[in-house]
């Protein structure tokens, strides 16, 4: 079967990412998680100690920034940052940074070059309206904040992080504000995606519901 490109956009804690990798496997796809992308240059700032509000000096550090993907490693300048990039630190300042321009230019190229002449799904919040938007499926996922909330405080419990539900409701309320009403690339729904609403389905039911849509449209 020909290459395709799956889109898959949505706010933070959607279940993009989780439902992304089980669908990957399933339809044997290259897997893009391209928030991980902007989450490695946030980390760069954060350790360097750059102002990210001083677009200036964030433009002329990105020369420095190497960015690869190994199969579900993150490396960022030769090391490996998979699990750095998931901290409370990280996700804190990923919104700002990602909402500049020359951040977007050169992680949008790198995601067009990866995806290159394969079966791909890609998931982040511009995927169907910027990156591909002749991509051949485009999904968006939704949550309410509360259950969007209460599976990040699970995520990072899981991975031995302590966080209240009242501080990551409130960093996912200001996450969605910031990447919805940036002037680069805003987080929204592509006309022609299909909305899927994860609040009450759990993770096989969105699974399912999303590989009857590539089977529908797809064929895969
Ligand atoms: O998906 P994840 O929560 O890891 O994304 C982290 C952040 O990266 C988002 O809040 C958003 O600011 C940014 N992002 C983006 N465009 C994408 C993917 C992520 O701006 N395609």
């Amino acid at each position: 079967m020909k290459n395709y490109i799956i889109a898959l956009d949505g706010p933070a804690g959607s279940g993009k990412s989780t439902i992304a990798k089980i669908i990957a496997k399933n339809f044997e796809l290259t897997y893009l998680d391209t928030g991980a992308m902007y989450r490695m240059v946030a980390l760069y700032i954060l350790e360097n100690n750059i102002d990210y509000n001083n677009i200036q000096a964030v433009e002329d550090i990105l020369h420095n920034i190497k960015v690869d993907i190994i199969g579900d490693k993150f490396i960022l300048n030769n090391i490996d940052v998979s699990l750095k990039i998931r901290t409370p630190e990280v996700t804190k300042i990923v919104s700002p940074v990602s909402a500049i321009k020359a951040v977007r230019t050169k992680l949008v190229d790198l995601q067009r070059e990866i995806s290159k002449g394969k079966k791909v799904i890609l998931d982040g919040r511009d995927i169907g309206t910027v990156v591909f938007p002749n991509a051949d499926l485009k999904v968006f996922l939704i949550a309410s904040p509360e259950e969007r909330a209460k599976r990040r405080v699970r995520d990072y419990a899981s991975r031995g992080i302590n966080e209240d539900f009242e501080t990551v409701l409130k960093d996912i309320l200001e996450r969605d504000h910031i990447d919805s009403t940036r002037k680069e690339s805003p987080l929204k729904k592509a006309d022609d995606a299909v909305e899927v609403d994860t609040s009450l389905l759990n993770i096989e039911e969105s699974v399912n519901a999303i590989s009857q849509l590539i089977k529908e449209k797809i064929g895969g």
